[in-house]
């Protein structure tokens, strides 16, 4: 895959995550500006790691908004318990991640597909 496709569909995917959890205000897409410019200069570093792109910055992504807004995405699966936690990008390093609860090991989601995994129910 061609980078400038790779970076553009990682971004794509991570926002359209976002958007499915209603946090797409413009201080959190700069964060995703900013985690694409950072994986554009890795992935010059190690151009194999052109595939594993779209996780990478979803996980980012996500480490950035811990600081600043809280946990996301949340367990959709765990909603239950009265202890939200956050999904985990699996394989944390590999093509076609997905977003998986820790705790039940439940795949909810390809990374870019979070808004279609509640309709399903
Ligand atoms: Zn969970």
């Amino acid at each position: 895959m061609e980078l400038e496709q790779a970076l553009h569909t990682a971004r794509a995917r991570v926002l359209a995550d976002l958007t499915a959890g209603d946090v797409t205000r413009a201080d959190i897409v700069s964060l995703v500006e900013d985690a694409i410019a950072h994986r554009r200069w890795w992935v010059e570093q190690w151009p194999d790691g052109v595939a594993f792109l779209a996780g990478l910055v979803a996980q980012d992504v996500q480490d950035a908004l811990l600081e600043r807004y809280g946990r996301w995405p949340l367990c959709p699966v765990c909603v239950e318990g009265g202890d939200p936690h956050a999904l985990d990008v699996e394989p944390e390093l590999g093509p076609d991640p997905h977003w998986v609860c820790g705790k039940t090991a439940v795949a909810v989601a390809r990374v870019g597909s979070l808004g279609s995994a509640g309709s399903e129910e």
